[in-house]
């Protein structure tokens, strides 16, 4: 080989010492210095497969480039060589890695070492807060019946001075005070959700035998309703309601409701006290409201659930609402094609649990033509970073618009606050596919010989 590369290449102009190389020991050089920084991330071999699926790519970081730079601070540390440069380092990061990571975890889709940068942001954020910090986390935990009243009413507040000042007004009064307040003060947008209310306790239990299911309406659903703009002006759970009445089941609402939460949003800003608290909570009550696991138990929104998952006791068969529809409502409805194309919005979350097939099954059911923008991924909103960062979402969704034809004039996804970003960037209202389920369906009167056969096929 090296002949032939010598008669060809006398010069060694081609690809020098690449392939062709006379030092035996060069395998040994010239190695990138890859310094220990955390368990979570060590193994990374910095390939870059999970860059293509992290909302942040185009704002700040991929998350290769977040463990580099982790890398690079844990070497630093580790030498004292440059005290100024990681000070430096570590003070970038805060926004650069840590406030523009979106934790969905995508990430670890298509890392071949399944490496969730996500996890490790989390763990950040959980070694920032002190004492105190952790102390009001478990007390907005302990007191949160009383927290998301406190948000409903904030919203109620912001939906009057909505409707009373006008879009336009609106727009420059709360951009100026989150201005002053130095990005504090959430961002409004005229897609801010209304808000939102609890389950209407008439709908639980009837005489007639009917299967059984629980609805577990997630703290976001509960505090967030449409915005004024979206076509369907009923709260999620009324429509929740409405589908799962018409399928024919009996719906228990877990005891206390108002108290129960995933701890999602605890657990995704480093609280992880507060969020462990709040899932053993809701383990109990959904155990005691399904008979211990008898009943499955519906969650409207899909990364409450996906956490729901991951923490909850294994006895309980948790459902989101794509899932549902499609493993147990479909056999149960007629659904009529409406004449539409609409776009639909598949979660991180829904990713994760591959669901991506599903969703599209259920919304083809319901419409002749959908639409799945491929160069959006996670949306970037996580919770509420389109409130307070809501230039992710902005970077995230910046392709989403030029993706959606003429004749799309709404979306559908499976979680409230991840709807509110993508009906600001795709100016198309976006809401839950219940909405849609709901609307495109009617009730099918099974035969008896039918009716047991979905209720021994089913979980019944
Ligand atoms: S895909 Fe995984 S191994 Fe490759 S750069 Fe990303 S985190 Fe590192
Ligand atoms: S969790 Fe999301 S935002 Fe964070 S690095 Fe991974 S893909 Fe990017």
């Amino acid at each position: 080989m090296k002949c032939i590369k010598q008669a060809f290449d006398p010069h060694n102009l081609i690809n020098p010492g690449v392939l062709i190389n006379d030092n035996p020991a060069v395998y040994l050089e010239n190695l990138k210095h890859m310094p220990p920084a955390h368990e979570k991330i060590d193994k990374c071999i910095e390939c870059g497969f999970c860059e293509i699926m992290c909302p942040s790519k185009h704002l700040t970081s991929t998350p290769r480039q977040r463990i580099t730079a982790q890398r690079q601070i844990a070497g630093l540390r580790h030498s004292g060589a440059d005290t100024s440069q990681l000070k430096r380092l570590e003070q970038d990061y805060d926004y650069w890695g840590e406030n523009t990571c979106a934790t969905d975890g995508l990430c670890a889709t298509t890392c071949p070492v399944a490496i969730n940068t996500g996890d490790y942001t989390k763990l950040l954020r959980n070694q920032k807060h002190g004492t105190q910090a952790n102390a009001v986390a478990n007390y907005v935990g302990r007191h949160f019946a009383g927290t998301t009243a406190l948000i409903r009413s904030g919203l109620s507040l912001a939906d009057l001075l909505h409707r009373t000042l006008g879009t336009s007004v609106m727009l420059r009064v709360t951009g100026t005070a989150r201005e002053l307040s130095g990005q504090r003060i959430p961002l409004w947008t005229p897609w801010m959700p209304q808000r939102g209310t609890r389950p209407c306790p008439s709908h639980q239990h009837t005489a007639a035998k009917k299967p059984k299911v629980v609805y577990f309406p997630s703290c976001s659903s509960r505090t967030m309703g449409p915005a004024q703009g979206d076509p369907d002006q009923r709260a999620l759970n009324q429509a929740v309601l409405s589908l799962l009445e018409k399928a024919g089941f009996e719906v228990i609402l877990p005891a206390d409701m108002d108290s129960l939460c995933c701890g999602m949003a605890f657990d995704s800003k480093g609280f992880f006290e507060a969020a462990e608290t709040k899932s053993r909570e809701l383990e109990k009550a959904l155990l005691v409201s399904s008979n211990n696991g008898q009943y499955p138990v519906l969650c409207d929104t899909s990364p409450c659930l996906f956490r729901m998952r991951q923490t909850l006791d294994k006895k309980l068969k948790l459902y989101e609402p794509v899932e549902f529809i499609h493993d147990f409502l479909m056999q149960r409805l007629i659904f009529t094609k409406a004449p539409e194309t609409v776009a639909i919005h598949v979660t991180c979350s829904s990713t994760k649990m591959l669901l991506a097939e599903k969703f599209k099954a259920v919304a083809l059911a319901c419409v002749e033509k959908i639409v799945t923008p491929t160069k959006v991924t996670c949306c970037g909103f996580a919770g509420s970073k389109g409130f307070d960062t809501p230039e992710l979402t902005a970077a995230a969704l910046a392709q989403l618009k030029p993706s959606l034809p003429a004749d799309c004039r709404s979306g559908y996804s499976n979680s409230r606050p991840c709807e509110i970003g993508l009906s600001q960037h795709g100016g198309i209202n976006y809401q839950s596919i219940v909405y849609l389920v709901d609307r495109c369906t009617t009730r099918r009167n099974l035969d008896i010989r039918e009716e047991v056969l979905l209720e021994t096929t089913n979980w019944v």
